[in-house]
């Protein structure tokens, strides 16, 4: 178990969460029940440092986690998703004038977002991902099929993205800080960095967004933090889709203009004192009133069989676990195939249509529900949707 914060290095943390072993990747699906039974599962524990705010699991072992072709996480059919893509690609190109800049992105995905803003931006640029599986070129950006491996990059990048990647990295401001390190160029580089917002979570009561895979989780306050560390000036940060997420745009100066590499700011203790750690509360809360809605219903199915979904239907009981027939996912991959940790099968929305039991569906994630509204009327029946 980790002894230090790993972002800060502070030995001042304490365990705020603990959950039972839940499945170590979410976004992997199986091609039969057993398999997705015995998926690896650990506990996942949660501590924040006192010094810096982050959140993190001092027990993850990411050498237990396989980010290859099997891992799945694309929403490119969700409507909702693609406007949300637009939308952030206008926020960088309007309002942090990212035009005409040469991108690396880390952990691009599929690669939607990056082409996305090569293009609108007038952009070129690499992504690297372990689990991309497109064509290696796109206009003037490529892709890589690997982890990106810091080191000396030949390629003068000035501008950093890693979307969702930070909550996955053990050392987060060490991987940052030897990112830019790696970058040749002469120029300031503009740093792009999209996570889970922490405090959305709690606010939601979101118990299902806490999961193996992401050992790591932010506040405005300790992505601040970790931007002073790895040298960058914060332009911004603020919470995007809907609140949701926290999105940090900053500059790195030139790394031989730096003042110092590491800077220790700390972060006021009120804000995870008096305003995160009795919000916790909420989990217990919303799981009670989960656990009285759905008791309600004979049968119930969930729309949504990514991060927050896989999470959740590991958490329900037997007895509602008995009510679901089935899961519903847009992803053409994920269907016909199990969720992680369960016996349940995975099918494309169309399924409803053509059954005449389910009327209940649970929305993992509320920012789909007009799409999903939209879609359920085209099917002949009346649903009644629920958002936990
Ligand atoms: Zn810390």
């Amino acid at each position: 178990m980790t002894a230090l914060c790993p972002l800060c290095g502070s030995a001042r943390h304490e365990q705020i969460y603990h959950q039972k072993a839940l499945p170590l990747v979410s976004n992997t699906v199986y091609g039969t029940a057993s398999e997705a039974i015995a998926c690896a599962k650990e506990p996942v524990i949660l501590h924040l440092c006192r010094q810096c705010g982050l959140v993190f699991n001092p027990s993850f072992d990411s050498s237990k986690i396989a980010y290859d072709t099997h891992y799945d996480n694309r929403r490119d059919s969700s409507p909702r998703y693609r406007r949300y893509l637009d939308e952030l690609t206008t926020t960088l190109k309007n309002a942090y004038g990212l035009t005409r800049k040469n991108v690396l992105e880390v952990g691009c995905g599929q690669g939607d977002f990056l082409r996305l803003f090569t293009q609108v931006s007038e952009s070129s640029g690499a992504g690297y991902d372990p689990a991309y599986q497109g064509p290696e070129q796109f206009g003037a950006t490529s892709f890589v099929r690997a982890p990106f491996v810091p080191g000396r990059q030949t390629t003068p990048y000035n501008t950093l993205i890693l979307r969702h990647v930070l909550e996955h990295i053990e050392q987060p401001g060490l991987f940052v800080q030897a990112a830019l390190d790696s970058l040749v160029t002469a120029d300031d580089v503009s740093v792009v960095v999209e996570v889970p917002c922490f405090a959305w979570i709690l606010d939601a009561g979101a118990y299902w967004d806490i999961a193996y895979e992401h050992c790591n989780y932010f506040t405005r306050e300790s992505l601040s933090f970790l931007f002073d560390q790895a040298g960058i000036e914060v332009m911004d940060v603020q919470n995007v889709f809907e609140g949701q997420y926290l999105l940090a745009v900053g500059k790195a100066r030139q790394r031989s203009r730096l003042p110092h590499a590491f800077c220790q700011r700390p972060v006021p203790q009120k804000e995870f004192e008096h305003a995160l750690c009795p919000k916790l509360r909420t989990f217990e809360q919303k799981r009670a009133s989960i656990t009285h809605q759905l008791g309600q219903f004979d049968q119930f199915t969930i729309w949504g069989v990514a991060g927050k979904g896989v999470t959740f239907v590991n958490l329900l009981d037997q007895d509602q676990l008995d009510k679901i027939p089935f899961l519903i996912d847009m992803n053409p991959n994920k269907q016909r195939k199990y969720c992680p940790g369960t016996d349940k099968l995975i099918v494309p929305p169309s399924v409803l249509a053509g059954e005449t039991q389910v009327r209940v569906i649970l929305l993992m994630n509320p920012i789909y529900y007009d799409e999903i509204t939209e879609q359920t009327n085209t099917f002949g029946n009346t649903y009644h949707l629920l958002v936990p």
